[in-house]
Protein backbone atom coordinates (compact mmCIF):
# COMPACT_ATOMS: atom_id res chain seq x y z
CA UNK A 1 0.00 0.00 0.00
CA UNK A 2 1.13 3.56 -0.97
CA UNK A 3 1.26 6.15 1.75
CA UNK A 4 -1.80 8.26 0.18
CA UNK A 5 -3.70 4.97 0.01
CA UNK A 6 -3.06 4.32 4.03
CA UNK A 7 -3.24 8.32 4.33
CA UNK A 8 -7.00 7.83 3.07
CA UNK A 9 -7.47 4.43 5.14
CA UNK A 10 -6.31 6.17 8.38
CA UNK A 11 -9.09 8.99 7.35
CA UNK A 12 -11.68 6.76 7.33
CA UNK A 13 -10.94 4.97 10.51
CA UNK A 14 -10.68 8.77 11.91
CA UNK A 15 -14.52 9.16 10.75
CA UNK A 16 -15.66 6.10 11.77
CA UNK A 17 -13.99 6.25 15.51
CA UNK A 18 -15.44 9.84 15.40
CA UNK A 19 -19.26 8.67 14.86
CA UNK A 20 -18.65 6.56 17.39
CA UNK A 21 -17.82 8.54 20.06
CA UNK A 22 -20.63 10.97 19.06
CA UNK A 23 -23.07 8.13 19.07
CA UNK A 24 -21.76 6.74 22.35
CA UNK A 25 -22.29 10.17 23.65
CA UNK A 26 -25.57 11.56 22.63
CA UNK A 27 -27.59 8.97 23.97
CA UNK A 28 -29.49 10.06 27.29
CA UNK A 29 -27.26 7.74 29.38
CA UNK A 30 -23.85 8.29 29.88
CA UNK A 31 -21.75 5.27 28.25
CA UNK A 32 -20.82 2.61 30.49
CA UNK A 33 -16.95 2.36 31.61
CA UNK A 34 -15.76 -0.38 29.93
CA UNK A 35 -17.19 1.36 26.19
CA UNK A 36 -15.16 4.97 27.22
CA UNK A 37 -12.32 2.96 28.20
CA UNK A 38 -12.55 1.23 24.98
CA UNK A 39 -13.33 5.04 22.90
CA UNK A 40 -9.91 6.62 24.63
CA UNK A 41 -8.21 3.78 23.83
CA UNK A 42 -9.38 3.46 20.20
CA UNK A 43 -8.58 7.44 20.17
CA UNK A 44 -5.49 7.27 21.37
CA UNK A 45 -4.45 4.17 18.76
CA UNK A 46 -6.09 6.45 16.23
CA UNK A 47 -3.11 9.36 17.49
CA UNK A 48 -0.64 6.69 16.80
CA UNK A 49 -1.70 5.65 13.82
CA UNK A 50 -1.81 9.47 12.66
CA UNK A 51 1.95 10.17 13.88
CA UNK A 52 3.02 6.26 12.06
CA UNK A 53 1.12 8.13 8.59
CA UNK A 54 2.95 11.13 9.06
CA UNK A 55 6.02 9.10 9.33
CA UNK A 56 5.56 7.17 6.80
CA UNK A 57 5.18 10.12 4.36
CA UNK A 58 8.06 11.75 5.49
CA UNK A 59 9.83 8.26 4.70
CA UNK A 60 8.03 8.03 1.30
CA UNK A 61 9.28 11.66 0.53
CA UNK A 62 12.86 10.72 1.13
CA UNK A 63 12.26 7.72 -0.83
CA UNK A 64 11.14 9.52 -3.62
CA UNK A 65 14.19 12.01 -3.31
CA UNK A 66 16.86 9.15 -3.53
CA UNK A 67 14.70 7.64 -5.82
CA UNK A 68 14.66 10.56 -8.75
CA UNK A 69 19.08 10.79 -7.55
CA UNK A 70 19.00 7.36 -8.05
CA UNK A 71 17.94 7.73 -11.52
CA UNK A 72 19.82 10.79 -11.91
CA UNK A 73 23.10 8.58 -10.89
CA UNK A 74 21.74 6.12 -13.22
CA UNK A 75 21.43 7.96 -16.48
CA UNK A 76 25.08 9.84 -15.62
CA UNK A 77 26.15 5.98 -15.44
CA UNK A 78 24.63 5.04 -19.25
CA UNK A 79 25.96 8.31 -20.83
CA UNK A 80 29.41 7.57 -19.46
CA UNK A 81 29.04 3.67 -20.41
CA UNK A 82 27.74 5.42 -23.65
CA UNK A 83 30.17 7.75 -24.76
CA UNK A 84 33.17 6.22 -23.16
CA UNK A 85 36.22 6.24 -25.97
CA UNK A 86 36.37 2.69 -26.04
CA UNK A 87 33.61 0.25 -26.60
CA UNK A 88 32.45 -2.09 -23.77
CA UNK A 89 30.04 -5.23 -23.84
CA UNK A 90 28.90 -7.70 -21.45
CA UNK A 91 28.17 -11.05 -22.85
CA UNK A 92 27.04 -14.17 -21.29
CA UNK A 93 29.49 -17.31 -20.99
CA UNK A 94 28.57 -18.68 -24.65
CA UNK A 95 29.53 -15.07 -25.77
CA UNK A 96 26.13 -13.80 -26.50
CA UNK A 97 26.02 -9.81 -26.04
CA UNK A 98 23.74 -9.06 -23.41
CA UNK A 99 24.41 -5.10 -22.52
CA UNK A 100 26.69 -2.84 -25.20
CA UNK A 101 27.39 0.85 -25.31
CA UNK A 102 27.30 3.16 -28.48
CA UNK A 103 30.99 2.94 -29.16
CA UNK A 104 30.44 -0.56 -29.46
CA UNK A 105 27.69 -0.03 -32.09
CA UNK A 106 29.91 2.62 -33.81
CA UNK A 107 32.40 0.12 -34.16
CA UNK A 108 30.84 -2.43 -35.67
CA UNK A 109 29.36 -0.05 -37.85
CA UNK A 110 25.42 -1.73 -36.31
CA UNK A 111 22.85 -0.36 -33.98
CA UNK A 112 22.93 -1.19 -31.10
CA UNK A 113 19.60 -2.87 -31.02
CA UNK A 114 20.74 -5.29 -33.17
CA UNK A 115 23.68 -5.81 -31.08
CA UNK A 116 22.04 -7.13 -28.42
CA UNK A 117 21.67 -11.04 -28.44
CA UNK A 118 24.42 -11.67 -31.16
CA UNK A 119 27.26 -13.72 -30.90
CA UNK A 120 30.24 -11.84 -30.25
CA UNK A 121 32.32 -14.50 -32.98
CA UNK A 122 30.20 -12.59 -35.60
CA UNK A 123 32.74 -9.52 -35.27
CA UNK A 124 35.77 -11.91 -35.42
CA UNK A 125 37.34 -12.70 -39.29
CA UNK A 126 36.50 -16.04 -40.34
CA UNK A 127 40.25 -17.13 -40.29
CA UNK A 128 40.91 -15.81 -36.58
CA UNK A 129 37.59 -17.96 -35.11
CA UNK A 130 39.27 -20.72 -34.49
CA UNK A 131 41.83 -18.66 -32.10
CA UNK A 132 39.16 -16.71 -30.84
CA UNK A 133 37.57 -19.72 -29.31
CA UNK A 134 40.45 -21.21 -28.22
CA UNK A 135 41.26 -18.14 -26.08
CA UNK A 136 37.64 -18.02 -24.57
CA UNK A 137 37.79 -21.21 -23.45
CA UNK A 138 40.94 -20.30 -21.23
CA UNK A 139 39.07 -17.88 -20.07
CA UNK A 140 37.29 -20.33 -17.70
CA UNK A 141 40.24 -20.98 -15.56
CA UNK A 142 41.20 -17.17 -15.92
CA UNK A 143 40.14 -14.15 -14.26
CA UNK A 144 41.05 -11.41 -16.83
CA UNK A 145 43.00 -11.43 -19.73
CA UNK A 146 44.69 -7.45 -21.10
CA UNK A 147 45.28 -5.93 -24.01
CA UNK A 148 44.75 -9.31 -26.79
CA UNK A 149 45.57 -7.68 -29.94
CA UNK A 150 43.42 -9.28 -32.59
CA UNK A 151 41.43 -8.88 -35.77
CA UNK A 152 37.81 -7.78 -35.89
CA UNK A 153 35.32 -6.95 -38.27
CA UNK A 154 32.56 -4.92 -38.46
CA UNK A 155 29.39 -5.60 -39.87
CA UNK A 156 30.50 -5.32 -43.60
CA UNK A 157 33.45 -7.23 -42.85
CA UNK A 158 35.51 -3.97 -42.70
CA UNK A 159 38.63 -5.64 -40.53
CA UNK A 160 40.43 -3.64 -38.35
CA UNK A 161 43.32 -4.47 -35.56
CA UNK A 162 41.76 -4.53 -32.21
CA UNK A 163 42.66 -4.43 -28.07
CA UNK A 164 40.87 -6.88 -26.32
CA UNK A 165 40.82 -6.68 -22.24
CA UNK A 166 38.04 -9.44 -20.83
CA UNK A 167 37.58 -9.57 -17.09
CA UNK A 168 34.98 -12.43 -15.42
CA UNK A 169 31.70 -11.81 -14.14
CA UNK A 170 31.58 -14.65 -11.27
CA UNK A 171 28.22 -15.92 -9.65
CA UNK A 172 27.63 -16.67 -6.08
CA UNK A 173 29.43 -20.08 -6.24
CA UNK A 174 32.00 -18.51 -7.96
CA UNK A 175 31.16 -19.88 -11.79
CA UNK A 176 31.73 -17.85 -14.27
CA UNK A 177 28.56 -15.93 -15.14
CA UNK A 178 29.43 -13.09 -17.46
CA UNK A 179 32.17 -11.85 -19.16
CA UNK A 180 32.93 -7.88 -19.83
CA UNK A 181 34.87 -6.86 -22.71
CA UNK A 182 36.75 -3.64 -23.48
CA UNK A 183 37.58 -3.01 -27.21
CA UNK A 184 39.86 -0.77 -28.48
CA UNK A 185 40.57 0.23 -32.16
CA UNK A 186 44.15 0.32 -32.30
CA UNK A 187 44.22 0.64 -36.09
CA UNK A 188 45.93 3.81 -36.16
CA UNK A 189 48.34 2.92 -33.53
CA UNK A 190 49.47 -0.02 -35.35
CA UNK A 191 49.59 2.02 -38.80
CA UNK A 192 51.62 4.66 -36.69
CA UNK A 193 53.97 1.32 -35.58
CA UNK A 194 54.61 0.42 -39.35
CA UNK A 195 55.49 3.77 -40.07
CA UNK A 196 58.09 4.23 -37.05
CA UNK A 197 59.66 0.65 -38.38
CA UNK A 198 59.62 1.85 -41.56
CA UNK A 199 61.51 5.17 -40.18
CA UNK A 200 63.57 3.04 -38.29
CA UNK A 201 64.62 0.77 -41.02
CA UNK A 202 65.35 3.88 -43.59
CA UNK A 203 67.25 5.09 -40.46
CA UNK A 204 69.64 2.52 -40.11
CA UNK A 205 70.11 2.21 -44.09
CA UNK A 206 70.90 5.94 -43.99
CA UNK A 207 73.40 5.52 -40.90
CA UNK A 208 74.73 2.44 -42.58
CA UNK A 209 75.27 4.80 -46.40
CA UNK A 210 77.02 7.87 -43.95
CA UNK A 211 79.15 5.20 -43.03
CA UNK A 212 80.22 3.89 -46.17
CA UNK A 213 80.41 7.51 -47.42
CA UNK A 214 82.70 8.74 -44.34
CA UNK A 215 84.97 5.82 -44.95
CA UNK A 216 84.71 6.18 -48.72
CA UNK A 217 86.00 9.70 -48.44
CA UNK A 218 88.60 8.79 -45.80
CA UNK A 219 90.48 5.81 -47.79
CA UNK A 220 90.15 7.97 -51.15
CA UNK A 221 91.68 11.01 -49.10
CA UNK A 222 94.50 9.06 -48.27
CA UNK A 223 95.30 7.23 -51.28
CA UNK A 224 95.16 10.32 -52.97
CA UNK A 225 97.35 12.45 -50.36
CA UNK A 226 100.78 10.23 -50.90
CA UNK A 227 100.74 10.64 -55.01
CA UNK A 228 100.01 14.36 -54.03
CA UNK A 229 102.52 14.98 -51.75
CA UNK A 230 105.10 13.11 -54.35
CA UNK A 231 103.89 15.34 -57.14
CA UNK A 232 104.44 18.21 -54.75
CA UNK A 233 107.63 17.04 -53.58
CA UNK A 234 109.18 16.24 -57.10
CA UNK A 235 107.80 19.86 -58.62
CA UNK A 236 109.37 21.90 -55.43
CA UNK A 237 112.82 19.94 -56.16
CA UNK A 238 112.37 21.22 -60.33
CA UNK A 239 113.01 24.77 -58.74
CA UNK A 240 115.93 23.54 -56.85
CA UNK A 241 119.20 25.65 -58.47
CA UNK A 242 120.59 22.08 -59.20
CA UNK A 243 117.63 21.11 -61.34
CA UNK A 244 116.29 24.26 -62.35
CA UNK A 245 117.27 24.64 -65.78
CA UNK A 246 113.80 25.99 -66.98
CA UNK A 247 113.11 29.10 -69.01
CA UNK A 248 110.99 31.83 -67.22
CA UNK A 249 108.17 30.25 -68.74
CA UNK A 250 108.25 26.86 -68.22
CA UNK A 251 109.79 27.87 -64.29
CA UNK A 252 106.44 29.60 -64.31
CA UNK A 253 104.40 26.90 -65.17
CA UNK A 254 106.12 24.37 -62.43
CA UNK A 255 104.70 27.08 -59.93
CA UNK A 256 101.59 26.72 -61.30
CA UNK A 257 102.19 22.72 -60.96
CA UNK A 258 103.38 23.58 -56.89
CA UNK A 259 100.42 26.12 -56.09
CA UNK A 260 97.43 23.58 -57.86
CA UNK A 261 98.88 20.75 -55.75
CA UNK A 262 99.76 22.86 -52.48
CA UNK A 263 95.71 23.55 -52.88
CA UNK A 264 94.49 19.98 -53.62
CA UNK A 265 96.60 18.23 -50.52
CA UNK A 266 94.82 21.02 -48.79
CA UNK A 267 91.40 19.50 -50.31
CA UNK A 268 92.70 16.07 -49.36
CA UNK A 269 93.68 16.95 -45.96
CA UNK A 270 90.46 18.66 -44.79
CA UNK A 271 88.26 15.97 -46.61
CA UNK A 272 90.69 12.97 -44.34
CA UNK A 273 90.34 15.48 -41.26
CA UNK A 274 86.45 15.63 -41.77
CA UNK A 275 85.69 12.10 -42.24
CA UNK A 276 87.66 11.00 -39.32
CA UNK A 277 85.62 13.89 -37.10
CA UNK A 278 82.67 12.78 -38.56
CA UNK A 279 83.34 9.07 -37.77
CA UNK A 280 84.70 9.46 -34.20
CA UNK A 281 88.28 8.33 -35.25
CA UNK A 282 90.17 11.60 -34.76
CA UNK A 283 92.25 11.54 -31.55
CA UNK A 284 94.00 14.56 -30.04
CA UNK A 285 97.49 14.56 -29.37
CA UNK A 286 97.23 16.50 -25.78
CA UNK A 287 100.70 18.11 -24.82
CA UNK A 288 101.41 21.25 -22.92
CA UNK A 289 102.49 24.55 -25.07
CA UNK A 290 102.61 28.23 -24.65
CA UNK A 291 99.74 29.63 -26.26
CA UNK A 292 100.33 33.65 -26.49
CA UNK A 293 103.31 31.93 -28.82
CA UNK A 294 101.08 29.91 -30.31
CA UNK A 295 98.86 32.55 -31.88
CA UNK A 296 101.45 35.09 -32.43
CA UNK A 297 103.40 32.47 -34.97
CA UNK A 298 100.31 31.77 -36.69
CA UNK A 299 99.25 35.24 -37.02
CA UNK A 300 102.64 36.17 -38.24
CA UNK A 301 102.94 33.18 -41.04
CA UNK A 302 99.05 34.53 -42.11
CA UNK A 303 100.52 38.47 -42.43
CA UNK A 304 101.85 38.35 -46.08
CA UNK A 305 98.45 37.02 -47.27
CA UNK A 306 96.38 40.03 -45.12
CA UNK A 307 99.20 42.20 -46.84
CA UNK A 308 98.61 41.39 -50.16
CA UNK A 309 94.88 42.53 -49.63
CA UNK A 310 96.66 45.62 -47.71
CA UNK A 311 94.59 44.32 -44.63
CA UNK A 312 95.92 45.38 -41.22
CA UNK A 313 96.47 42.09 -39.06
CA UNK A 314 96.17 42.70 -34.99
CA UNK A 315 96.90 41.16 -32.28
CA UNK A 316 95.98 40.96 -28.96
CA UNK A 317 96.93 38.54 -26.58
CA UNK A 318 95.96 39.00 -22.96
CA UNK A 319 97.14 36.23 -20.67
CA UNK A 320 98.24 35.91 -17.07
CA UNK A 321 99.06 32.06 -18.01
CA UNK A 322 99.64 31.20 -21.38
CA UNK A 323 100.43 27.77 -20.62
CA UNK A 324 97.46 25.35 -21.91
CA UNK A 325 96.79 21.17 -22.47
CA UNK A 326 95.54 20.70 -25.89
CA UNK A 327 96.57 19.44 -29.33
CA UNK A 328 99.02 22.28 -30.52
CA UNK A 329 98.14 20.91 -34.40
CA UNK A 330 94.37 21.21 -34.39
CA UNK A 331 94.70 24.64 -31.96
CA UNK A 332 97.02 26.13 -34.81
CA UNK A 333 94.11 24.81 -37.63
CA UNK A 334 91.61 25.94 -36.11
CA UNK A 335 92.95 29.32 -35.77
CA UNK A 336 94.48 29.57 -39.40
CA UNK A 337 90.80 28.58 -40.21
CA UNK A 338 89.16 31.44 -38.49
CA UNK A 339 91.60 33.82 -39.59
CA UNK A 340 92.00 32.77 -43.53
CA UNK A 341 88.18 32.97 -43.55
CA UNK A 342 88.64 36.67 -42.05
CA UNK A 343 91.34 37.79 -44.36
CA UNK A 344 89.46 35.47 -47.42
CA UNK A 345 86.13 37.80 -46.97
CA UNK A 346 87.19 41.06 -46.23
CA UNK A 347 88.50 43.22 -48.53
CA UNK A 348 88.96 46.27 -46.50
CA UNK A 349 90.16 47.20 -42.94
CA UNK A 350 91.20 44.73 -40.84
CA UNK A 351 91.64 41.60 -39.36
CA UNK A 352 92.77 41.35 -35.50
CA UNK A 353 92.82 38.32 -33.09
CA UNK A 354 92.26 38.44 -29.67
CA UNK A 355 93.12 35.63 -27.01
CA UNK A 356 91.79 36.27 -22.97
CA UNK A 357 91.29 34.29 -19.82
CA UNK A 358 87.36 34.36 -19.35
CA UNK A 359 87.70 32.18 -16.14
CA UNK A 360 91.44 30.87 -14.44
CA UNK A 361 90.14 27.11 -15.92
CA UNK A 362 88.49 28.75 -19.47
CA UNK A 363 90.35 30.84 -22.57
CA UNK A 364 88.49 33.21 -25.53
CA UNK A 365 90.20 32.98 -28.68
CA UNK A 366 88.44 35.82 -31.35
CA UNK A 367 89.13 36.44 -34.76
CA UNK A 368 87.12 39.63 -35.12
CA UNK A 369 87.09 41.18 -39.43
CA UNK A 370 85.35 44.24 -41.31
CA UNK A 371 84.72 41.98 -44.05
CA UNK A 372 81.76 41.21 -46.22
CA UNK A 373 79.61 39.75 -43.16
CA UNK A 374 76.95 37.09 -42.67
CA UNK A 375 72.91 37.69 -43.26
CA UNK A 376 71.29 36.22 -39.44
CA UNK A 377 69.36 33.53 -42.10
CA UNK A 378 72.85 32.28 -43.01
CA UNK A 379 74.78 32.42 -39.66
CA UNK A 380 72.52 28.88 -38.40
CA UNK A 381 74.22 26.95 -41.60
CA UNK A 382 77.68 28.28 -41.78
CA UNK A 383 78.72 25.36 -39.30
CA UNK A 384 77.32 22.67 -41.63
CA UNK A 385 79.87 21.03 -44.07
CA UNK A 386 79.98 21.48 -47.66
CA UNK A 387 77.92 25.20 -46.82
CA UNK A 388 78.88 28.06 -48.55
CA UNK A 389 76.72 30.98 -47.96
CA UNK A 390 77.08 33.11 -51.79
CA UNK A 391 78.16 30.41 -54.28
CA UNK A 392 78.91 33.64 -56.22
CA UNK A 393 81.33 35.02 -53.53
CA UNK A 394 82.74 31.84 -52.78
CA UNK A 395 83.33 30.76 -56.43
CA UNK A 396 85.83 33.70 -56.43
CA UNK A 397 87.16 33.63 -52.77
CA UNK A 398 87.70 29.55 -53.20
CA UNK A 399 86.84 26.57 -50.74
CA UNK A 400 85.47 23.51 -50.03
CA UNK A 401 82.85 24.86 -46.93
CA UNK A 402 84.39 22.02 -44.91
CA UNK A 403 86.61 24.46 -42.87
CA UNK A 404 83.51 25.72 -40.01
CA UNK A 405 82.39 22.49 -40.20
CA UNK A 406 85.89 20.88 -39.03
CA UNK A 407 86.31 23.57 -36.86
CA UNK A 408 83.08 23.35 -34.86
CA UNK A 409 83.92 19.65 -34.77
CA UNK A 410 87.26 20.12 -33.15
CA UNK A 411 86.31 22.84 -30.88
CA UNK A 412 83.75 20.01 -29.61
CA UNK A 413 85.97 17.60 -29.47
CA UNK A 414 88.00 20.02 -27.11
CA UNK A 415 84.96 20.38 -25.20
CA UNK A 416 84.62 23.86 -25.91
CA UNK A 417 82.18 26.13 -28.04
CA UNK A 418 82.41 28.35 -30.72
CA UNK A 419 80.22 31.03 -31.44
CA UNK A 420 79.47 33.58 -34.39
CA UNK A 421 77.95 37.24 -34.59
CA UNK A 422 77.90 39.20 -37.61
CA UNK A 423 76.19 41.55 -39.60
CA UNK A 424 76.04 42.08 -43.24
CA UNK A 425 78.71 44.41 -44.58
CA UNK A 426 80.47 45.19 -41.29
CA UNK A 427 82.05 42.38 -40.38
CA UNK A 428 82.44 39.07 -38.35
CA UNK A 429 83.44 37.90 -34.74
CA UNK A 430 84.14 34.23 -34.24
CA UNK A 431 84.47 33.29 -30.78
CA UNK A 432 85.89 30.13 -29.67
CA UNK A 433 86.18 29.23 -25.35
CA UNK A 434 88.56 26.40 -24.64
CA UNK A 435 89.59 24.98 -21.53
CA UNK A 436 92.56 25.79 -20.60
CA UNK A 437 93.36 21.53 -19.91
CA UNK A 438 91.47 19.69 -22.29
CA UNK A 439 90.89 15.95 -20.76
CA UNK A 440 91.55 13.07 -22.81
P1 LIG B 1 84.95 27.87 -47.14
O1 LIG B 1 85.88 26.80 -47.57
O2 LIG B 1 83.91 28.20 -48.14
O3 LIG B 1 85.65 29.04 -46.55
P2 LIG B 1 84.02 27.51 -44.46
O4 LIG B 1 83.39 26.32 -43.85
O5 LIG B 1 85.29 27.96 -43.87
O6 LIG B 1 84.14 27.16 -45.97
O7 LIG B 1 83.00 28.69 -44.43
C1 LIG B 1 81.66 28.44 -44.83
C2 LIG B 1 81.05 29.73 -45.36
O8 LIG B 1 80.86 30.63 -44.28
C3 LIG B 1 81.93 30.45 -46.34
O9 LIG B 1 81.75 29.94 -47.64
C4 LIG B 1 81.42 31.88 -46.19
O10 LIG B 1 80.28 32.05 -47.00
C5 LIG B 1 81.03 31.97 -44.73
N1 LIG B 1 82.10 32.61 -43.92
C6 LIG B 1 83.02 31.99 -43.15
N2 LIG B 1 83.81 32.88 -42.53
C7 LIG B 1 83.38 34.10 -42.89
C8 LIG B 1 83.78 35.46 -42.59
N3 LIG B 1 84.79 35.72 -41.76
N4 LIG B 1 83.09 36.45 -43.17
C9 LIG B 1 82.05 36.20 -44.00
N5 LIG B 1 81.63 34.96 -44.34
C10 LIG B 1 82.27 33.92 -43.79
Amino acid sequence: MNAYKFAQQVDIVHQRASELNTQAYSSSEAPSPLLQESLEELNTALEELHVAEEELRQQNEELLIARQALEIERKRYQELFDFAPDAYLVTDIEGKIIEANLTAANLFKISPKFLRGKLLINFIPENQRRAFRCKLSQLHNLEQIQDWEIQMQTRERLCFDAAISIATIRDELGNPKEWRWLVRDISLRKHIEQQIRAMQLQNLQLQEAAKLKSHFLAMMSHELRTPMNVILGFSQLLLRPQYNHFSPQARSMVERIINSAKHLLALIEDILDFSKLEAGRLELKLEEFNLAELVTTVTEELHCLAEQKNLTLHIHVQLQDPIVINDINRVRQILINLLSNGIKFTEVGSVTVEVQELTKDIITLSVRDTGIGIAEADLQHIFQEFRQVDQFLTRKHNGTGLGLSIVDKLVRLMNGAITVKSQLGEGSTFCVQLPRVVAN
